[in-house]
């Protein structure tokens, strides 16, 4: 038996998962890492200790499932989006701790870079808007800030890297300095049409060209990793949202995911189209594999997930979110309530910073079951005014939503999603999509698989079937988005 192993490093904690040879997940290791807060909005990873995890759950992996490193065909490499590390190429030390994508130190960098044109030429250029959340200002930051770095980075003594280029870096011993397209396009430096570092905006933005990575292919030979007396071969990577679109096999044009957690994260492919949203949705690269690229149009939802802690921490109308399930069952039509959780504001295709939550339709007989059935249709909701969006400026037909995270446990959400946008909504066996998809990667490079043999194989628990009748359809969903302009602030 052959394996790959995913490496899957997140935002709190590092993650090894098994695949078989048939792309089967047979088991994992996690460790949760420091989450060091300095002071206010100021969010850092210590990138030794990324690495020191990394290495801790790999070894602890192996040794679990008995596993001899010359089984392993290669390992797949997944990571945290956009957070910022840059280490000295000499003493392979970082010079500043990990800036963490959460981190908003930067904000006031990124108000300036706002001036004249300049977020037009961002949005073509990269696909993306002038945000903290990105690697660009985080890099001028360090450099800007860390005794000496400038000097060292004109130099060529410094190296820029998004986690999955400081681990590479780290597994090859400091041989191989590289990102994937993916990965590439969410630093704001990357021109996504023309596939390279834009040196206009490094110019503007005032970063040397010199420390950043070479970018390769999603599937592609990234160096080896000696372990045991053998070179284990790092075969895929791709940025952790990618990487999930990859695992759903959202791979034709008009696929979608939507990854219910905290928040949800939800990704559509466009193929070879770059569509440049008027209205706030990002466009990236999904992936590029042999000479072919493409590309995705991403949204997030705030209050998902988010929306139910409320309901147990904030109303403390729950005790644990599984409970929502059969509250919501209960109610039958939620007897009109409506619940937007716009607790931070609205995102696409709303963006409204000032809005704030609200609760329409509530009667004496309005009852908890209804609130808890409100708010879990609001997530559904959410995602529709999201996927409507992105089918709207792709001019794409959605065939169906590949669902996965925390919250697709809940039968009723699952079911009113599908109702709610008239497809069928598919839930897979294995919820590893973001592990699955940087394996599947890496399974390509290794000749175990091709993508039609992990279709062929690919299981589905259970997929929900829309129920509603178009008037049912549209009548639901227009009170919601009267609700939604009821609290608009401009
Ligand atoms: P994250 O990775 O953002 O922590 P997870 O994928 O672990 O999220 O999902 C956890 C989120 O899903 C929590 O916000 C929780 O409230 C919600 N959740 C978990 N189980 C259920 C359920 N059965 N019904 C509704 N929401 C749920």
């Amino acid at each position: 038996m052959q394996y790959i192993i995913a490496l899957d490093q997140g935002t709190t904690s590092s993650r090894a998962l098994l695949f078989d040879q048939l792309g089967n997940f047979v088991g994992l290791a996690q460790a949760e890492f420091r989450q060091i807060f300095p002071q206010k909005e100021w969010v850092e990873h210590n990138p030794n200790e990324i690495w020191e995890s990394q290495m801790t759950v790999f070894e602890q992996l192996i040794k679990e499932h008995h596993i001899k490193a010359q089984y392993i065909s290669g390992i797949g490499l997944t990571n945290q989006r956009e957070t910022t590390i840059i280490w000295d190429k000499n003493t392979g030390e970082p010079i500043y701790n990990a800036l963490v994508w959460q981190d908003k130190r930067t904000n006031d960098i990124c108000e300036r870079w706002k001036k004249g044109e300049w977020s037009e030429k961002v949005r073509q250029k990269t696909g993306l808007v002038i945000d903290s959340y990105f690697s660009a200002s985080k890099i001028r930051w360090l450099l800007d800030n860390i005794p000496q770095a400038r000097e060292k980075a004109e130099k060529g003594d410094l190296l820029f890297g998004t986690v999955d280029t400081w681990l590479i870096w780290k597994m090859t011993k400091g041989k191989v300095h590289a990102t994937d397209y993916s990965n590439a396009s969410r630093t704001m430096l990357f021109n996504i049409k023309d596939l390279c570092w834009d040196s206009e905006l490094l110019n503007y933005f005032e970063i040397p060209e010199n420390i950043l990575p070479e970018v390769r292919n999603s599937v592609d030979f990234y160096g080896n990793f000696r372990y045991q007396e053998t070179n284990i071969p790092i075969l895929g990577v791709a940025g952790d949202q990618q990487a999930a679109l990859f695992g759903q096999t959202c791979w034709q044009a008009g696929t979608a995911k939507n990854t219910y957690g905290t928040g949800c994260f939800m990704l559509i492919n466009t193929g070879d189209k770059l569509v440049v949203s008027e209205k706030g949705l990002l466009s990236t690269i999904a992936w590029r594999i042999g000479s072919k690229v493409e590309y995705a149009l991403e949204g997030s939802i705030f209050a998902a997930g988010a929306a139910i802690q409320w309901l147990r921490d904030g109303l403390q109308i729950i005790k644990k979110a599984s409970e929502t399930e059969s509250l919501a069952f209960q109610s039958p039509d939620n007897h009109g309530v409506i619940v937007v959780p716009a607790f931070a504001g609205l995102g696409a295709p709303y963006w409204d910073m000032f809005a704030k939550g609200a609760i329409f339709g509530l009667t004496r007989a309005t009852t908890q079951a209804d609130i808890v059935r409100a708010t879990l249709e609001s997530v559904a909701f959410q995602t529709k005014d999201v996927l409507e969006l992105m089918l709207e400026e792709s001019d794409l037909q959605l065939p169906h939503l590949q669902v996965d995270g925390g919250a697709t446990a809940n039968h009723f959400l699952m079911q009113f999603q599908s109702d709610i946008l008239g497809v069928p909504v598919q839930r897979p066996v294995c919820l590893e999509s973001t592990a699955a998809g940087a394996a599947y990667l890496a399974g390509i490079g290794a000749g175990l698989w091709e993508k039609e043999d992990l279709v062929k194989r690919k299981q589905i628990d259970k997929i929900f079937y829309p129920q509603f009748s178009e008037t049912q359809r549209i009548e639901k969903y227009h009170l919601w988005q009267e609700a939604v302009m009821r609290i608009l602030t401009k």
